[in-house]
């Protein structure tokens, strides 16, 4: 039966129009999501996604090497283990010279894009972050560099770009407005969080939106949401992954968000931006051992290994139970390559911009 005609049969269409390109509406959407669990339609966008993302990527998957340089955060996002409100957690922040060194160790290993993340810092002024930006990117001027380091205002946002920075990650969280105040305090908006998406693009960033799949209060309504909002920005990069309770926090006893539920939406997402960059997470592969495979086999086409120094990486503590904690940097290139080659990809060393 043609993809078509078995659609067709289903009397269902969102999908269909999902696949030939066109707008969906929020209802359908949502109607889409009310099939997540409907094994023909699975099997027919996750198809279609592997298709996507070898016209545009090959068997080619994307590494980043990430260096979680600071875990003490301004903000207090109710879901997240690094929050200030957390007194339990240990703090710590890397100097100029130990993000440096994580780079040689990087590129040493074939890392040609590395990204710098943390909480929201205020030690790393704006001009302590341009300083760090410029000597990376003169050291490895064959590199990208992606910065993830939350909320800033434009006149920051250029400075950075002006001192070299290539790429910025800022997921929305969620693009529902009484969602997003569930899930943070009250001087925090989703408003400026988009806003920041925006600044972002019309500086000539690639932009990275996303949002964590079952996060408390997150239903198929809110889900529609990100998916509308995902196409209007129409980002060059999303990060997806589970939402994965924390001990110290009001959603410790929530349930973490499902393996299934995250692998159709990393296909659904291909569909809808055919040439994004989605990587397979580290919360993906928490949940689940084969994770980060199963999000390769959907669609995804980047991963990105710790490049942390071991001493500081469980306390980059997202989440409960954060896989790779223990593990130098080399290993976990090593045992990443292993396991892109055991779906049949294959991990290179290059930048890996989005293909325009
Ligand atoms: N301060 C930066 C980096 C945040 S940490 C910023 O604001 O963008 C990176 C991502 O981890 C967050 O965007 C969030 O989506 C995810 N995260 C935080 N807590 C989590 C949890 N409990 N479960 C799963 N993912 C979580």
């Amino acid at each position: 039966m043609s993809k078509k005609s078995s659609l067709d049969s289903l009397g269902f269409n969102p999908a269909e129009k999902l696949i030939n390109g066109h707008t969906l509406t929020k209802v359908e959407f949502v109607e889409l999501l009310k099939e997540s669990e409907n094994p023909e339609i699975r099997t027919i966008l996750t198809e279609e996604a592997v298709r996507l993302r070898k016209v545009y990527y090959g068997d080619k998957v994307y590494t980043r090497g990430l260096i979680e340089f600071t875990n003490y955060c301004k903000n207090n996002c109710y879901y997240c283990g690094i929050r200030c409100g957390n007194k339990n957690a240990g703090r710590y922040r890397m100097s100029q010279e130990e993000i440096l060194d994580c780079c040689e160790n990087g590129y040493g290993l074939g890392f040609r894009t590395f990204v710098l993340q943390g909480g929201e810092d205020p030690f790393y002024t704006d001009e302590r972050m341009a300083r760090i930006i410029r000597k990376i990117k003169e050291t490895y001027p064959d590199c990208a560099l992606t910065l993830s380091i939350g909320e800033k205002s434009y006149d920051s946002f250029r400075l950075f770009k002006e001192a070299g920075a290539d790429r910025y990650l800022l997921r929305h969280e969620t693009a529902d407005e009484a969602h997003y105040r569930k899930l943070h305090p009250e001087n925090m908006s989703l408003s400026n969080r988009k806003r920041c998406l925006y600044d972002l693009k019309s500086l000539g960033y690639q932009v990275g939106a996303g949002f964590m799949v079952g996060s408390p209060g997150q239903g198929k309504e809110e889900l529609a949401e990100d998916l509308l909002f995902l196409s209007e920005l129409q980002p060059q990069m999303v990060g997806i992954g589970p939402f994965i309770p924390h001990h110290d926090t009001r959603f410790a006893e929530e349930e973490a968000g499902s393996v299934d539920l995250t692998l159709f939406l990393l296909s659904v997402i291909r569909i809808l931006l055919p040439r994004a960059l989605l990587p397979a997470t580290t919360a993906l592969g928490t949940i689940d051992p084969e994770g980060r495979e199963k999000g390769l086999l959907a669609g995804a086409n980047v991963v990105m290994p710790n490049l942390s120094p071991v001493k500081n990486r469980k306390q980059y503590d997202l989440y409960d139970n954060k896989i790779c904690t223990g593990e130098e940097a080399a290993e976990c290139r090593g045992c990443l390559a292993r396991r892109v080659e055991s779906v049949g990809y294959r991990l290179v060393n290059e930048r890996g911009d989005a293909c325009e």
